[in-house]
């Protein structure tokens, strides 16, 4: 996707603080934190919302959990434990379409919080 801010976080050529790299996935610091932590987990594979994901994509979404994880325990969360949020369209707030997941802690939330 030629137009897209994640797709070219990807390939660097827009700067990002990267805190995870491997074959399928991509994690970098959310520009504007709303919590001490804050991180976004992306597929490489442009999609652009979980309202947009096919079949062929099921392994990619199985593997994304798995990444989340993975970065969650590199950023020193999973002990005090964190939030896992995919906003997917519009009235969730989703301003940019390439599906990605915010990881946030690093302080007590509350919920609900919608
Ligand atoms: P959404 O609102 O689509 O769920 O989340 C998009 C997120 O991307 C927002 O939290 C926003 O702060 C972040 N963001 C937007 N532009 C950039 C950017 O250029 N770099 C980084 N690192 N984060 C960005
Ligand atoms: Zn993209």
């Amino acid at each position: 996707m030629e137009d897209c801010l994640f797709c070219k976080i990807i390939m660097g050529e827009i700067p990002s603080a990267k805190v995870y790299e491997d074959e399928n996935f991509f994690a970098f610091k959310d520009i504007a934190p709303v919590a001490p932590v804050h991180v976004l987990v992306v597929p490489k594979k442009h999609i652009c919302s979980i309202a947009d994901l096919k079949p062929e994509d099921a392994e990619i979404a199985g593997k994304m959990l798995y990444a989340i994880q993975k970065v969650a325990d590199l950023l020193g969360l999973s002990q005090d434990g964190y939030r896992v949020v995919f906003n997917t369209g519009e009235k969730a707030g989703q301003t940019v379409h390439h599906m990605h997941a915010h990881i946030l802690g690093g302080k007590e939330m509350a919920w609900p919080g919608v």
